[in-house]
């Protein structure tokens, strides 16, 4: 059986792709991943998903989700795709099963991992004050201290961005330069509720239920301080998950796959949505809405063909 589209990634953007291309009868299968829902499923309240004025957790949209794209026919496969063959036509998607399907088109939808520093504390907080998302939890920390790490204009942006919150931000970075660009640098660098603490690196998150603090080490005189916080955000960029498309499409020069504006890769009848294709905005509904884009454009194609 040659299926009509494949679905790689199940976050907002693989569902929201499922969801449409189903109702358009087009009788998707969504592999999933070990988990189905995507970096939401590591979030508590998510705030500003339109349609939930008392907010919703994100395990319980994701669960949503699933279901509005099951109840129109997506079938869905709990295992990750080990490798996809675009070179030839139909394309072929092999998964961790060894199962190879066939499909005319295939929408991936795989996503962007923040980046974690690597200590243990990190994890154990993950949730309880550890975030790797400004704009999502942010607002969590009125009137409170946070810090955030690391040097690139992802950390810039979610220090600013964290003042309109917290009382005060404490940007820490490895070195005493950042990565970020100039605007970005001049722009916190400005903001009187940021302080920064240079040639540093956390070694603790320290804190009972949530977080109270973390151990910071000064890289140049190995002195080690607590500095007081109750948010820590973790900045230091996103890793998108495209290992297994490396050699088959254009990806940029930091992972990211290339589309044209309208979800198309280089290659015909392969498109990208979501986190995987996009550094810049990385919110939930830019992902469903490029999710429904793919879907649209999938079907697009799918006409075109029948119409040779
Ligand atoms: P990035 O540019 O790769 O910067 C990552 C930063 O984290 C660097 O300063 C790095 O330190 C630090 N870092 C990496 N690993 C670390 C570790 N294990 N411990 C401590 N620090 C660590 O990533 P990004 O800031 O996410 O930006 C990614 C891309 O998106 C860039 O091209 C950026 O321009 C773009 N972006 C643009 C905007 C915007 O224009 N509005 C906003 C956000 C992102 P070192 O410098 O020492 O390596």
């Amino acid at each position: 059986m040659i299926r009509n589209v494949i679905i790689i990634g199940s976050g907002c953007s693989g569902c929201t792709a499922a969801v449409y291309s189903a109702r358009a009868n087009l009788s998707p299968l969504l592999i999933s991943g070990s988990e189905i829902g995507g970096q939401l499923m590591l979030t508590s309240d998510v705030e500003n998903y339109p349609g939930f004025p008392k907010g919703i957790l994100g395990p319980e949209l994701m669960e949503s989700m699933q279901k509005q794209a099951e109840r129109f026919g997506t079938e869905i496969w709990t295992e990750y795709v080990e490798k996809v063959d675009f070179s030839k036509k139909p394309f072929e998607v092999t998964t961790s099963s060894g199962k190879t399907e066939q499909a005319h088109t295939v929408i991936i939808s795989t996503g962007a991992s923040a980046k974690w520093i690597g200590i243990p504390s990190e994890k154990k907080f993950f949730g309880k004050g550890v975030s790797a998302c400004a704009v999502c939890d942010g607002a969590f920390y009125r009137g409170k201290e946070v810090a955030v790490v690391g040097g690139g204009d992802t950390a810039m942006e979610e220090s600013n961005f964290l003042t309109k919150f917290a009382s005060k931000v404490t940007l820490i970075h490895r070195r005493n330069e950042f990565r970020a660009s100039k605007i970005m640098q001049d722009r916190a660098k400005a903001n009187p509720k940021i302080k920064f603490m240079l040639d540093s690196v956390p070694e603790e998150v320290v804190g009972g239920e949530t977080v109270e603090g973390v151990k910071i080490r000064n890289v140049k005189t190995n002195q080690v301080s607590t500095l007081p916080c109750t948010g820590f955000f973790v900045a230091i960029g996103h890793q998108p998950n495209t290992k297994v498309f490396k050699d088959q499409i254009k990806l940029d020069p930091n992972g990211y796959i290339i589309t044209d504006g309208r979800t198309r890769t280089n290659v015909p009848g392969v498109f990208a949505s979501g986190d995987v294709m996009d550094s810049m905005y990385r919110q939930a509904v830019t992902a469903a809405g490029t999710g429904c884009m793919a879907a649209l454009e999938a079907e697009r194609y799918l006409e075109s063909l029948n119409h040779h």
